[in-house]
């Protein structure tokens, strides 16, 4: 079985002599020099090219090689074959690999082991494979021992690759190992693998044998080299393994990238009391504190440390126990994040008291640490603040506005337990104890907490919809604290009171029992874990905003408030906001808003007792009537108006006109019925029986098969100019009442869907006729503006005709998504799964503009309206408004402002300033 160790020499001229021409596939790095470096992310990976920066820098790294990501898409094009010129760079590397590190793989008295690693461009914890300790066999684990004089050692080497080869490379099944080493562990009365001697291990080999044997069909390959292909063509696997492309899809990282693969020569953490494996952060990840932060284990390798199977000891203990290897590691990892300008996460492995470098990159955070960490690298003068803007995920200061506890309602409960502050804010919710419970339960619309002993990275799905999550083992750098941090998800880990049975649903702690459903809180920034439910409230930021509290005694808002100023000096988009009330639109001022890109008058109208006016206005079967009931409405509109005007302090506020179609101002057809039956059954008459028929009748003729294709918009306007009037009406009183009081406001009247110039003109007519009389009653003249909604396909594409009547645009890409791609935006969700697993589409248009399509009848209509009208305004005021990538886009596209939703400004703001900053290339 065992084939010939020693290999062909790899012929010169596939490497070195014709490479200029050909495309390279592998990048050596090691004895101080590296082919790549930190600038090859989309070649080598983050991974690859982390390693290769810090060889080229000195740091002890062991050498190696990376096979790049180009070749994992050529083994994908190729249906799953890695092609010749890559298995023959590889061999070369390999030859060079094993002069590098003076041993051979596969030799028997001195063999060469590698660590066979994923990394793909963007970081993905856990998602995809990697494999230690390749080239064992039964030959060299003889030859290590020898070597070491350590058989515990070499065998427990031996043991964890068949371990990792099975499971990753053969795909059997991971309990199947696991179940023959707790079997072996029992009948030695071990309680950790560490108390397993050397024949024990020999007992667990070749128990692990006998599993490759049975459930993998084959003897375990002896021979190294097949490990090795077998390995790296694992890790171009697991790129499509299905937690690797959830996960994907929920950070948006496209699939077509790819994967590196790391080859790297083994150094070990498992040789014995001098020898220690461990992960840290330059600072703390969950609330940016500038401290020293990680987690190591004494005599053990790689995966132990965040699989959460033993409880790591906090870096600070390494002082203690190998305090010249600390010190090297402090200073390394300091000089590592002034060289990248950021907070570091590294990995290392001290293999006899020698210090070893496996990987660093800028570390994930928490929303909350993001902020920290920005403005503190600034004020340490280590970033410019246009850097810090860059630094910083748009995401993340949303994170910042998320709710804590109201502070007597959390102190009036006591403290249950306390785990391990992962990832800070404040959650609260049902237990549910899988992540399939967890989505469902949520789809029910309730909240949850997901509760796991620890999370593996097939519950990420569970995950990512649960207000936070709770496990009773691992560390703080486990997979479950460093997800919940990247998802800005309160959690705590390492609870280990919690004594958590996942098949019976439920948890005891203190002698109480917690069932499926029952409601647990926590603190993700303390880590205290309370049973029953706590009411939560605004954030400090939002407790500013809102004047609960002093700006100077809030660090996290002067913080927030930093960053954002400084990405406004950046950014060249205007940042507007969609509000329809006073308050509202006061909390976008304070948010940052300067403009109101969309009020909906609609919104008014379900305003309290108004629904009943409304209603008689829609009834009216004539003129008159409908105008009595419009001019009820009129003063409230007014006020309305007034508020929102006053709230933007001299911006701009569009107000668009009555958009929906009127039934939707009615009751139901259906529950009319059930309620007239009900009153005719009960022997009701009258006047109520008789006004509920009317109600239905009109409900009746109102019915449309397609509402969104049908009366509304401008056609409402149209058909009804008595709305239209009562609401210039009310916008011109409102302005003029202001402006006698010395206080500038500038009203834009929007048509919406408008999709021929005539339909505009028509409205606008009506428009012009009411303002100059209001004008004229009121003796003030206000300067206001007529422009249009640009939702309806046909209106972007005689964008040139509308502008000669429109004085403004305001792109409502919501429409124009439905109605340029025909879905229904309230009937995607049947579809849009089977789309993206197939596809067809990556994102949710809805959430994420469709710059190909959607985006060329902006960029179609922004061009030709600016051609019959140069100075024409033009922006946008769809959900798109919010969505970072979408505005980078409509930076891209020209446009002047974006409007968002209020809680959205402070995301749009960094946002925007992104998208300027890297328009402007070269600086
Ligand atoms: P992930 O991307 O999931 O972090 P890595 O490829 O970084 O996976 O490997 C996980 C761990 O395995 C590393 O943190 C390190 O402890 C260990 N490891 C990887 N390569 C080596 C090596 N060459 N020598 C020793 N340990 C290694
Ligand atoms: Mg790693
Ligand atoms: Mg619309």
């Amino acid at each position: 079985m065992a084939k010939k160790l020693a290999r062909k020499a790899p012929k010169k001229a596939a490497s070195s002599k014709k490479a200029p021409k050909t495309k390279k596939y592998v990048y050596f790095f090691g004895n101080g020099k590296a082919d790549g470096d930190r600038t090859m992310k989309d070649t080598l990976g983050g991974k690859g090219s982390g390693l290769a920066e810090m060889t080229n820098a000195g740091l002890p790294v062991p050498p190696g090689f990376t096979i790049s990501t180009d070749a994992c898409m050529l083994y994908y094009k190729e249906g799953r074959k890695v092609p010749a010129v890559v298995e023959r760079e590889m061999e070369a590397n390999l030859a060079k690999l094993e002069k590098a590190a003076g041993a051979k793989l596969g030799d028997a008295a001195n063999p060469l082991l590698v660590s066979v690693r994923s990394g793909a461009k963007f970081s993905m914890p856990g998602m995809m494979d990697t494999i230690l300790n390749l080239g064992m066999n039964d030959k060299t684990v003889e030859g290590l021992k020898a070597r070491t004089n350590n058989g515990r050692f070499a065998v427990d080497s031996y043991r964890r690759f068949i371990q990792m080869f099975g499971a990753v490379v053969l795909e059997i099944p991971k309990d199947a190992f696991e179940h023959e080493l707790e079997a072996v562990k029992k009948s030695k009365g071990a309680h950790s693998d560490t108390d397993l001697d050397e024949a024990a291990l020999r007992e667990v080999v070749t128990r692990y044998k006998a599993v490759v044997k049975s459930k993998g069909k084959r003897d375990f390959p002896q021979d190294p080299l097949e490990q090795l292909r077998g390995a790296r063509d694992a890790v171009f696997r697991s790129w499509n393994n299905a937690r690797a492309i959830e996960y994907r899809r929920i950070y948006e990282i496209p699939d077509s990238i790819g994967t590196a693969v790391n080859v790297q020569m083994m150094v070990f953490g498992n040789t014995g009391d001098r020898s220690a494996t461990g992960v840290g952060f330059t600072r703390n990840p969950a609330t940016g504190a500038k401290e020293f932060y990680g987690e190591f284990l004494i005599n053990a390798q790689g995966e132990d440390v965040v699989s959460g199977v033993r409880t790591p000891q906090p870096i600070t203990e390494l002082e203690k126990v190998l305090p010249q290897a600390y010190r090297q590691l402090r200073q390394i990892t300091t000089r590592l994040e002034r060289h990248y300008k950021d907070i570091q996460d590294f990995e290392f492995t001290i293999q006899d008291e020698r210090l070893f470098m496996l990987q660093t990159r800028n570390g994930k955070r928490t929303g909350y640490a993001a902020v920290v960490i920005a403005t503190d690298l600034v004020s340490e003068k280590l970033i410019t603040p246009k850097e810090a803007v860059l630094q910083v995920d748009p995401e993340s200061v949303s994170q910042l506005l998320a709710p804590v506890f109201d502070p007597k309602a959390w102190k009036a409960l006591p403290v249950a337990t306390k785990g391990l502050p992962a990832s800070p804010g404040a959650a609260s919710g049902q237990a549910v104890f899988t992540a399939d419970d967890a989505v469902e339960w949520t789809r029910q619309g309730k909240s949850v907490i997901l509760v796991r002993k620890e999370t593996v990275p097939d519950d990420i799905h569970g995950m990512f919809v649960a207000q936070g999550i709770l496990t009773a083992t691992g560390g703080m750098t486990s997979h479950a604290a460093v997800v919940g941090r990247q998802m800005g998800k309160p959690s705590i880990v390492g609870a280990g009171a919690l004594e958590i049975s996942e098949s019976g649903r439920k948890f005891s702690v203190g002698g109480q029992t917690i069932k499926e459903g029952d409601f647990v809180s926590f603190d993700g920034l303390t880590g205290e874990v309370k049973l029953g439910q706590v009411a939560t409230k605004p954030s400090e930021i939002l407790q500013v905003v809102a004047g609960e509290m002093k700006a100077k005694d809030s660090d996290v808002y002067s913080r927030f408030e930093k960053l954002l100023s400084w990405a406004d000096k950046y950014r060249r988009l205007g940042i507007r906001a969609n509000a329809d009330q006073p308050d509202q639109a006061e909390t976008a001022y304070a948010f940052g808003a300067r403009g109101i890109g969309l009020c909906r008058t609609e919104h008014m109208f379900f305003g309290e007792g108004r629904i009943p006016i409304v209603q008689r206005m829609i009834l009216a079967d004539n003129e008159a009537d409908r105008r009595k009931a419009l001019n009820e409405l009129l003063p409230l509109q007014r006020g309305d108006f007034y508020g929102v005007f006053k709230a933007m302090h001299g911006n701009p506020v569009t107000i668009r006109t009555i958009d929906p179609p009127l039934h939707e101002f009615l009751p139901k057809r259906e529950d009319l019925m059930v309620e007239i039956a009900k009153m005719e059954a009960t022997g009701k008459t009258g006047k109520d029986l008789d006004e509920k028929h009317k109600l239905l009748r009109r409900v009746e003729q109102l019915h449309e098969f397609n509402p969104m294709l049908g009366h509304r918009g401008v056609r409402l306007g149209i058909t009804y100019p008595e709305i239209t009037e009562m609401q210039t009406r009310a916008i011109i009183e409102a302005a003029c009442q202001l402006a006698k009081e010395g206080i500038k406001v500038v009203p834009e009247i929007m048509i919406p869907l408008v999709g021929h110039v005539k339909e505009l003109r028509d409205q606008k007519a009506v428009v012009e006729r009411v303002a100059a009389e209001v004008m004229k009653e009121q003796g003030v003249k206000v300067k206001y503006l007529v422009g249009t909604m640009i939702e309806v396909p046909r209106g972007a594409v005689t964008a040139d005709e509308i502008a000669a009547e429109a004085q403004f645009f305001s792109f409502g890409t919501n429409d124009l998504t439905q109605l340029t791609f025909g879905f229904s935006r309230d009937d995607i969700g049947k579809f849009l799964g089977a789309y993206q697993d197939r596809k067809i589409l990556d994102k949710d248009p809805f959430a994420t503009i469709d710059t190909v399509g959607v985006g060329s009848l902006v960029m179609e209509g922004v061009r030709k309206g600016r051609k019959t009208r140069p100075d024409l305004k033009v922006g946008i005021c769809g959900e798109h408004g919010g969505d970072p990538s979408s505005i980078h886009f409509f930076e891209r596209a020209g446009l002047d402002y974006v409007s968002a939703s209020p809680y959205r400004i402070p995301v749009a703001r960094l946002a925007a300033a992104q998208a300027a900053l890297q328009v402007k290339v070269g600086d």
